[in-house]
């Protein structure tokens, strides 16, 4: 059976981190939209040059050049066993579209992953994420019980080789950012959560709270897609 995943999640849940682990055990690519782009825009095809005239200008790629290139991307080679899309749909109308153009296709989803976290706990691991010079997989935050870094003399070591000077990435620490990308996720009426509630109805739906260690939430999602 093909494994064709499409993984929810809001900044701040860890979708990253959970996508990987579950592309792995299944075996299963892990696709994301962005990388979708920039891998078009390098290879220069027809769809990768109409997108980078809108991104040029610094607008939003509209869906009839992203989801072609997203249904492209999942009949890849690699993608025979299935796989596991990751920052599309976003809203409402995307998740409608994008239903459509799947069936079209006669590409089937079997799981929709939402991974559930409050949105003042999201921004707060957001904002205590704090990066090892040595290695950007060491996992330290400051708001994150399991992954606080160690404390020494009054300074933050990495948890993981014990390297001084933990930096914050600008992104993390932007308010305003993580505010206005929550407020796309969180959107019911037309948001990313709208799309999600959309899908409800379609396909079956796997609901995860990611509070629990990702030990624990990994061991929960592996014995619900299986
Ligand atoms: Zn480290």
């Amino acid at each position: 059976m093909e494994m064709n995943i499409l993984i929810f999640g809001p900044n701040g849940s860890g979708k990253g981190t959970f996508g990987s682990i579950i592309s792995e055990k299944f075996g299963i690519p892990q696709v994301e939209t962005g990388a979708i782009f920039r891998e078009n825009i390098t290879k220069g095809t027809e769809l990768g040059k109409q997108a980078k005239s809108f991104i040029d200008k610094g607008e939003l790629v509209p869906d009839d050049i992203t989801i072609p290139m997203i249904l492209t991307r999942l009949q890849e080679d690699d993608c025979k066993k299935g796989w596991l899309l990751d920052g599309f749909p976003r809203n409402i109308t995307q998740a409608e579209v994008f239903w459509a153009a799947l069936q079209k296709e006669k590409i089937t989803l079997e799981y929709v992953i939402e991974l559930e976290i409050n949105r003042e706990v999201a921004k707060k691991r957001i904002m205590g994420r704090r990066l090892c010079p040595n290695d950007n997989n060491h996992p330290n935050n400051i708001n994150v019980k399991e992954n606080l870094p160690i404390e020494k003399d009054g300074k933050l070591l990495c948890r993981v080789c014990g390297r001084e000077g933990l930096l914050t990435r600008a992104d993390d620490q932007d308010e305003a950012a993580i505010d206005k990308r929550h407020g796309i996720y969180f959107d019911t009426n037309t948001g990313t959560l709208a799309a999600v509630r959309y899908f409800k109805e379609r396909v079956k739906v796997i609901q995860v709270d990611t509070l629990p260690g990702v030990k624990e939430v990994s061991s929960h999602l592996f014995r619900l897609l299986t």
